[in-house]
């Protein structure tokens, strides 16, 4: 495009490029805003949702805990009420003294019969049998070597003490605990235990009805590190020192308590509660596996997370969409309207843009109080080039005139326009008469020194006449009384010889 021709037009397109480009800009950052808030909530809430899984699960192995716990202190409770009425019993002379089938009657009671209840024994001061609970004649058996026996042969505080695993003779080496109490003389010394062994498979069967998921786990462990019982069960676990696993440490640092961590037994991530004995040296742990309990959370967030995925997208694509439909309208219209103000052949504003121009720049002169100039170009015997040369070496000679005009004015404020046929009107706002009469002789020597042969001339080339008006307007009506004044001076412009610039005066 010629340079200047369409400053108000390239103006007025370029803001509304401007605004469109920015407004679509604005929708698309809208919508990608959106999406992203959007997806940010969705990931709040699903972390919410995974927290409450964890916190669900806590709850439920504490629970489970709990129940477990409460069992083993009731059972715990009537077996060592069973052991203290032995040992009460072996006090007293009157029960000594009733035949075997009936002192054992007073002395074990029907606790003795209870379902994982293995045998209770009194051993005397070297470790044999001396009392059954299974018949009225003692089974063969020294029990010398076994810790509940020496531990309360050696340390007459011991008070209850309960064993670690073994395998029990008398029961065809069924998994046991004992629980064991010291009889002593009157004068303290040491005489013979009582003891009471329980079945491991209590603990087994306690467990086992407990549900903690596929990869769940519980134990029971002493507070020196024996494991008692765990569940999933592997005999070979059973009786194990665990003290120096890092899971156990944390057992022992507080009274109860959750973590989670990875069990160095089978690779695991879970997550723990556990809860140490008030009244005996036992540990009750109970754990989920994180892949059991974040499975639902897992099923949901995938779904709920794809779906957020695919919405957020589809948004963000959808208001990309709108952003790039409102870009394209919005540049058609503006090139509709740059079509509009634009001559087809010279590419200057038109006569209705002219208008438009002439308007506005007259009513902001009469506001400021400015002088504002009009040029009226004309070429000179344009008539007799069109018919020597042809219409079409007219329109080429019309565009090359149209660009020395162009050319020839400057501020971004100066417009040029084709008024019709071969008649041009340069609006020079802010410019007095010598300026503007500086800017005609430019135009016009411009045109001159084109060198378009025009042998139908006097001048052998093509040229222009112009008329030079300049005023400060002063009401509207002073526009055309000012284009009648720039026509006069074009029209003796051209009656004083042509090729030249002639000023409006006043007769
Ligand atoms: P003067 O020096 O007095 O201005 O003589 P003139 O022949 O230029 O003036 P006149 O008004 O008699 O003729 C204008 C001519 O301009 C008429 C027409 O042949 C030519 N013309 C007008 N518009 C166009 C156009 O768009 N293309 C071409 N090729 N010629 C045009
Ligand atoms: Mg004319
Ligand atoms: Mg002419």
């Amino acid at each position: 495009m010629i340079k200047n021709e369409t400053n108000w037009i390239a103006c007025l397109t370029g803001g509304i490029r401007q605004k469109l480009a920015a407004s679509s800009l604005v929708v698309a950052s809208c919508g990608a805003v959106i999406a992203i808030v959007m997806v940010g909530l969705c990931l709040v809430v699903l972390y919410q949702a995974r927290q409450d899984a964890l916190d669900h699960t806590r709850d439920k192995l504490r629970d489970i805990a709990l129940v477990a716990q409460r069992d083993i202190e009731r059972n715990l409770e009537l077996y060592e009420l069973s052991l203290q009425a032995v040992v009460d019993g072996l006090q007293q002379p009157d029960v000594m003294a009733l035949p075997p089938h009936l002192r054992r009657q007073v002395l074990f009671d029907r606790a003795a019969s209870a379902k994982y209840l293995g045998s209770m024994l009194v051993l005397d001061e070297a470790g044999n049998i001396v009392i059954d609970s299974g018949s009225d004649a003692p089974r063969q058996g020294n029990f010398a070597d076994r810790s509940y026996f020496s531990v309360q042969r050696d340390n007459p505080g011991a008070g209850l003490y309960i064993s670690d695993p073994f395998r029990s003779r008398l029961r065809g080496g069924a998994p046991s605990i004992a629980l064991s109490r010291r009889l002593s003389r009157p004068d303290g010394s040491f005489a013979g235990i009582v003891l009471l062994a329980v079945n491991l498979e209590y603990f087994h069967n306690l467990f086992a009805g407990l549900s903690l998921g596929s990869h769940g786990s519980m134990a029971l462990v002493g507070r020196d590190g024996t494991m008692v019982m765990r569940q999933p069960y592997d005999p070979r676990i059973i009786g194990r020192n665990i003290s120096g696993a890092s899971t156990f440490r944390r057992f022992l640092s507080a009274p109860e308590g959750s973590f989670s961590e990875t069990a160095s037994i089978d690779g695991i991530r879970r997550l723990y509660w556990f809860q140490n004995f008030p009244h005996a040296p036992l540990i009750l742990m109970v754990a989920a596996a994180e892949e059991d309990f974040y499975a639902a959370w897992r099923r949901r967030a995938m779904t709920i997370g794809s779906l957020m995925l695919v919405f957020g997208f589809a948004f963000v694509a959808l208001s990309m969409l709108l952003g790039a439909q409102m870009r394209r309208r919005m540049r058609a219209e503006s090139d509709l309207q740059l079509l509009a103000h634009t001559d087809g052949l010279t590419g200057l504003n038109n006569r209705r843009s002219l208008g438009e121009i002439l308007d506005k720049e007259w009513r902001r002169a009469r506001r400021m109080h400015s002088v504002m100039s009009l040029l009226f170009v004309d070429i000179d015997r344009f008539k007799a080039y069109n018919d020597t040369y042809g219409h079409q070496a007219g329109d080429d000679a019309l565009a090359a005139v149209a660009r020395c005009i162009s050319e020839s004015i400057r501020r971004p404020a100066d417009t040029a326009a084709r008024y019709g046929g071969e008649e041009f009107v340069v609006v020079l706002p802010d410019t007095p008469a010598s300026g503007a009469t500086e800017i005609a002789e430019r135009i016009r020597s411009a045109i001159c020194e084109c060198g378009i042969a025009h042998a139908g001339s006097e001048y052998g080339r093509v040229t222009a006449s112009i008329g030079v008006v300049s005023r400060v307007p002063l009401t509207d009506d002073d526009l055309t009384a000012a284009i009648k004044a720039a026509d006069e001076a074009l029209y003796n412009a051209k009656a004083t010889g042509r090729n030249k610039v002639s000023q409006f005066h006043p007769s």
